[in-house]
């Protein structure tokens, strides 16, 4: 009986104001908060914080500062709405765009070493989508930077922070599920010590999830191997509904297996994407542009090939990207960190042999809904906006709907700092420190050490890890670029099969 498991584990009680789980750029930034605020918190994380995704942000963070040239907060929200495919949340999109330099000016007042202007103002770099006055001045230089470092110096600089205001932090802990009560309320979560194998269950008044997206779910992603969406899947289990998960971002060339992104420059340069007919397929379905159709179409265009079996591989799933037509000259100049990438990601000498590459997921627009504030809201009960009392959500994992179908590079580290933010002031709006909270439910926690005790016990023909390949390379066959009807039955039928 799961009583019987109960006292088989070691089980920790904790009890805390609130307790954030995930320390990457959102968890942080939300921990930061509620501590200045004077709550008690906890941040549980399974990563070393530092480690957390946020460190591969390269490109930067997008704010309406103004340093370059005049620009207008309304101007970014207009193109953050345009590039969502007019499909994400207009006043989150308001919030996130109007706070943008409040959030990048106190990140600078942290100590993030941002990319100085020769009159010492935060440098700001062009950045696809971004426009002045609606659409009509031209390029925008509005996304802030630490050189090609920004994530890294993002995480670093909100981990000092968070040291210096006493977040209790609870580090390779996983957490495994929420603890809900029987009215529906979030009472904290409880999670495995992954040191020495006990099992600890935080009571808190508020718990915020933040821990980040579910590139992972998808064979090839250019985000981090952690990147697995247990809080998606914490919520999903409570019973809660997720939003949007069909909107996954797609990169065309992504390197196979390794998922680290090759430019689209190196097609720009002269590449060519061709399949296991030597064909250079992108002729048929972009007879104009080619292989430098936009994004959306190339991904489709390839994974249209590998679906009919002209893929290339011993599994024909994925395809070349061809420079070794271009002179040496060209790559050593144009292109060397592709060169650099492929040599150590793929073991191609470009100069040589074809990039295998696959459509890459690179981020997840959908997650967690939550409003403006950062709680999660029941958005199939009668009113979407019911808000379930104690959980909310920020960063990659959630989904205030900034981004809808497609997110704008430089708005995500945006996104986490801004919501981050966010919870931590709701949370100070709606409790106080020190709050009485009701005692957890009788077993709290059980079903989840009985789920724990089955799976470390299964002894099913297939190992975890082969499990997880098969449902990888059936979600980048199935789910992916191009998804019907049928292709998605089919995957379902292929988990039947292969689970
Ligand atoms: C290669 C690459 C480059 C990018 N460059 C940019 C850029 O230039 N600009 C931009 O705006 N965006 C960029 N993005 C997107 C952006 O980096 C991410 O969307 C963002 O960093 C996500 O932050 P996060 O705090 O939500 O999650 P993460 O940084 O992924 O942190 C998640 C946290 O949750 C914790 N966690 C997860 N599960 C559990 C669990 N079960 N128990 C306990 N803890 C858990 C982890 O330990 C971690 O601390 C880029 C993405 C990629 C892949």
């Amino acid at each position: 009986t799961t009583s019987h498991l109960q006292s088989s584990y070691t089980v920790v009680d904790h009890s805390y104001d609130a307790v954030v789980v995930g320390a990457g750029g959102a968890g942080l930034r939300a921990a930061i908060g509620l501590s200045e605020h004077g709550f008690n918190t906890a941040c549980i994380t399974k990563l070393f914080p530092t480690r957390s995704h946020t460190v591969a942000a390269q490109g930067g963070i997008n704010a309406a500062l103004g340093n370059m040239s005049e620009d207008d907060w309304r101007w970014h929200m207009y193109d953050t709405v345009k590039g969502s495919d007019w499909l994400g949340d207009q006043d989150s999109i308001q919030y996130m765009c109007r706070e943008a330099p409040k959030a990048v000016i106190e990140l600078e007042n942290y100590g993030l070493p941002f990319s100085r202007t020769e009159d010492g103002k935060i440098y700001q770099r062009a950045f696809g989508g971004q426009s002045l006055d609606f659409g009509k001045g031209g390029q925008a230089y509005r996304c802030a930077c630490a050189a090609d470092r920004t994530g890294h110096a993002m995480l670093h600089t909100l981990y000092g922070q968070a040291m210096k205001h006493n977040t209790q932090f609870f580090v390779e802990y996983f957490a495994l599920d929420l603890l809900m009560d029987n009215e529906g309320n979030c009472q904290g979560v409880i999670a495995l010590n992954m040191e020495d194998g006990t099992l600890h269950r935080f009571r808190a008044k508020n718990t915020i999830l933040a821990t980040g997206g579910y590139g992972r779910a998808y064979f090839s992603a250019t985000s981090a191997h952690t990147c697995t969406g247990d809080g998606n899947a914490m919520v999903a289990r409570a019973g809660l509904p997720l939003q949007d998960l069909e909107f996954v971002q797609f990169h065309p060339t992504g390197i196979y297996g390794a998922g680290c992104l090759i430019t689209e420059g190196s097609r720009g340069e002269g590449g060519i994407l061709r399949n296991s007919e030597g064909e250079r397929f992108m002729e048929r379905y972009a007879p104009t542009a080619k292989d430098l159709a936009s994004r959306d179409v190339v991904s489709r265009s390839m994974t249209m090939e590998i679906r009919e079996g002209r893929g290339v591989g011993p599994l024909k799933d994925h395809i070349y990207l061809h420079l070794n037509h271009l002179p040496p000259k060209v790559l050593k100049e144009r292109l060397p960190g592709i060169s650099e990438t492929a040599a150590i990601f793929a073991g191609v000498d470009v100069t040589k042999e074809p990039i295998p590459v696959l459509p890459t997921v690179h981020y997840n627009m959908g997650g967690i809904p939550t409003n403006y504030h950062g709680e999660v809201v029941d958005i199939k009960g009668d009113n979407p906006d019911t808000v379930i009392p104690g959980l909310m959500a920020a960063g990659e994992a959630a989904c205030a709907s900034v981004h809808g179908a497609n997110r704008l590079g430089a708005n995500s580290l945006l996104d986490i700092v801004v919501f981050g933010r966010a919870c931590a002031n709701r949370v100070a709006e709606i409790s106080k420190p020190g709050d009485k909270q009701k005692p957890l439910e009788k077993g709290a926690g059980e079903k989840t050490i009985a789920w724990l005790d089955k799976l470390r016990n299964a002894n099913g023909s297939l190992p975890t890890s082969k499990i997880r390949l098969n449902t990888q390379r059936i979600m980048q066959n199935n789910a992916a670029v191009f998804r019907t009807q049928e292709t998605l039955e089919e995957g379902i039928e292929h988990c039947r099969v292969h689970h």
